[in-house]
């Protein structure tokens, strides 16, 4: 009868199912799983899966089927399978093993990870331009590394920076200032030459990255040249053609003796210093000795700090949005020179380069244990403590050893632990990293991805990892209210994290608006200064003796319905609506410019947006267009006694607004589109 039961379940399921040896062969196949490969049912048998498997998956999913084979079970691990139309598709697997047999259960998981390089994208270009971003030129500056005969590439690294940009907006309007950056940047690629990369860094400054043995004569000339070509009249096609100006800012030197990011940060530095001199190009200066000099008493003061156990811990609480309960903290390394405290950024990398991340880590491991320890006899111990691990410490063979004796030695659950690791660890030795990673959670730890968003790692090597929670960096969630591209990445990553079974906790939160946003996106769990800065051990204890229910944002208002948002940067406008609206039962928020409308969008659940056209430092239309990607459910009104019809009809097309109405309007009538407007938001 049982045996009937399951057997109905494994046809009826569409879960991909399956039995197969322990050799790597189908035993049996669900309807479900046959029809996904394309090979009726009993043709599969016998068949070695390895006929199906993406090439470049076998070795990942031979090591799979090792663990199997030692009645290890694997959860959430993905290969692709070739499906019955041709393509292959992403398969996430949960399969364990009884000695004899190997029971499988598989998902398709294609879609999520098309969505996965579509924010690839995102990350790295810019959506005006085209062009890499910061983030992309930095990652393709390492892959050209990657590719290099002899492991070496010289790179010189010019940063143009517009000068009279915002005139041009002023002047033409933001349609033709984004036209004029999309021209410029085709005849930035162009005076570059093929072997350079072009991208853009921020509105107006563009970098040029052009792999050369370069000297400061040449960087100068090619400079020069950069500059000749920005300041060439522009056509766009419309009017008079646009004359911009630039300064450049360059350096140059062998990657990888010089990092990207420090060729970027030496050429602004030569850019601030040009700008303050009043000159147009400028080179980075060597580094005087006082610099070098600095660093290598720092260096020795980090020896002496080390040999002493000069450090400090630091605590910062992990709310959960839903409870308002504190449920951990991060720990973090502090460290007073003379009395006076250096900041984080300023020594760890010192300690990193050094070696000296070594014995410090397993200070802090130790640390961390006893406080705990001391916690827990007083009755009080938090329920998780998060410690970031370096790259060193994950390479460190005696990691896994020290850390058992130290959680033994405080009596302490491995479960209590949590370990924060960021991405770059999986730039190099990938299998003894996850290795390692593996033997953590088999402990029972906590494992994190930290400052996610911001590495170079594809994010489909995330299915690979075996972490459970992943941390969006704080240079997301500090724009979530005002930048559509980051609250874009945001969404996505706490969307993919939830399609993964990931925890998400959201770092670096300072407002209610973003705490409103990240709620509204399913994000429970935040750290930032919003609740706590990072906490002395005894601040913490007196938290978790006297536990405290932190409120954020009325949920009850974020959730109402009906919510209508007008802005006008004319009062007497925003009046006369809110007069005419007012005995339509709609909630109204009021908004006078850009960024309050941002503000208030993320603090409560909007239905409908109405906006005016003609904004000092903004319009209507390009308002609603960034509101379409950041909240698109809502719908978009404009409401504009004038009209661009070029502008108006682009966005009306792409769908930003629903409707266009013009001023003065007609009472009956606006309250009719309104009405309207919030039916198609409860239809959509
Ligand atoms: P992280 O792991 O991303 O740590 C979070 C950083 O954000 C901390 O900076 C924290 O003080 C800061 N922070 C927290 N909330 C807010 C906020 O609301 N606004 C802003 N602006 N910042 C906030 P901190 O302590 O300076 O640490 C900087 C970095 O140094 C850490 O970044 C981490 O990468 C590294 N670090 C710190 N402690 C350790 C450690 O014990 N071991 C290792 N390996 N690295 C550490
Ligand atoms: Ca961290």
């Amino acid at each position: 009868m049982q045996q009937n039961a399951y057997r109905n379940l494994f046809n009826i399921a569409p879960a991909l199912l399956c039995v197969a040896a322990l050799d790597g062969t189908f035993l049996r196949v669900n309807p479900a799983f046959a029809r996904f490969l394309g090979v009726p049912a009993e043709d599969l048998v016998g068949r070695p899966f390895a006929d199906f498997i993406h090439p470049d998956d076998q070795p990942a999913t031979d090591g799979a089927m090792q663990r199997l084979r030692q009645s290890e079970g694997i959860t959430g691990f993905s290969n692709r399978y070739q499906g019955a139309d041709g393509d292959y598709r992403w398969l996430r697997w949960h399969a364990s093993s009884d000695g004899t047999h190997i029971h499988a259960a598989a998902q398709d998981i294609t879609e999520n990870t098309r969505k996965n390089e579509e924010l690839d994208h995102l990350r790295t270009h810019d959506p005006l331009t085209g062009l890499v971003n910061r983030a992309g030129l930095e990652a393709r500056l390492a892959a050209h590394l990657d590719t290099a005969a002899d492991g070496q590439v010289g790179m010189a690294l010019y940063l143009v920076d517009l000068r009279t940009f915002r005139d041009v907006n002023e002047a033409y309007g933001f349609a033709e200032g984004d036209r004029v950056l999309c021209t410029l940047a085709e005849r930035l690629k162009h005076c570059a030459g093929e072997d350079a990369l072009v991208a853009r860094l921020s509105g107006d400054v563009f970098a040029v990255a052009a792999p050369d043995s370069p000297k400061r004569r040449t960087v100068q000339d090619c400079a020069a040249k950069l500059l000749r070509c920005v300041e060439e009249p522009l056509h766009t096609g419309a009017g008079d053609p646009v004359r911009l100006s630039a300064r450049v800012g360059a350096d140059w030197g062998v990657l990888p003796y010089r990092s990207a990011d420090s060729l970027i940060t030496n050429a602004q530095a030569a850019l601030n210093r040009i700008k303050r001199d009043g000159e147009v190009i400028g080179t980075h200066q060597q580094q005087s000795n006082n610099t070098a000099r600095g660093r290598s008493l720092m260096l020795a003061a980090l020896y002496a700090a080390t040999a002493e156990k000069e450090f400090q811990l630091a605590y910062q609480p992990q709310v959960q949005l839903s409870t308002g309960r504190m449920i951990g903290a991060e720990v973090l390394l502090r460290w007073q020179r003379d009395g006076t405290p250096v900041p984080p950024n300023a020594f760890i990398p010192l300690l990193e380069e050094s070696g000296l991340m070594l014995p410090v880590g397993r200070w802090i491991i130790e640390t961390v244990c006893q406080q705990w320890r001391a916690w827990n006899r007083a009755g009080h111990a938090p329920a998780r403590l998060s410690v970031n691990l370096a790259p060193a410490q994950v390479r460190d063979p005696e990691l896994i050893n020290h850390l058992k004796q130290c959680l033994e030695d405080a009596r302490m659950p491995a479960s209590a632990l949590q370990f924060e690791i960021t991405e770059n660890v999986f730039l190099s030795k990938i299998d003894q990293h996850l290795e390692t990673m593996r033997q953590l959670r088999d402990l029972g730890a906590g494992l994190a991805l930290d400052d996610f968003g911001t590495g170079y790692s594809s994010l489909s090597y995330l299915r690979h990892f075996p972490v459970d929670t992943i941390k969006i960096d704080q240079s997301f969630v500090q724009q979530v209210t005002s930048s559509p591209g980051e609250a874009a990445i945001t969404r996505a990553i706490i969307s993919m994290a939830e399609a993964l079974e990931l925890k998400v906790v959201a770092e670096g939160v300072e407002t209610a608006a973003q705490i409103g946003f990240l709620r509204q996106h399913g994000c429970d769990i935040v750290q930032g200064y919003y609740f706590d800065r990072p906490l002395t051990a005894q601040e913490l204890e007196r938290k978790l003796i006297n536990p405290q229910v932190r409120s954020s944002p009325d949920p009850e208002e974020l959730g109402a319905q009906g919510t209508l948002l007008i802005v006008d940067d004319e009062e007497g406008v925003r009046n006369a609506l809110r007069r005419l609206l007012r005995r339509d039962g709609y909630r109204l928020l009021l908004a006078a410019n850009a960024e309050e409308a941002f503000e208030l969008m993320a603090l409560n659940q909007v239905d409908v947006v109405l906006s005016d056209q003609r904004m000092p430092g903004t319009s209507g239309t390009k308002l609603l267009s960034a509101l379409r990607h950041m909240y698109p459910d809502t719908v978009r009104m404009v409401i504009s006694g004038y009209t661009d019809v070029t502008s108006v009809t682009e966005a009306v097309n792409s769908g930003a607004i629903y409707k266009f109405i013009s001023k003065p309007w007609d009472d009956e009538q606006l309250r009719g589109y309104i009405a309207e407007a919030f039916l198609m938001h409860r239809q959509n």
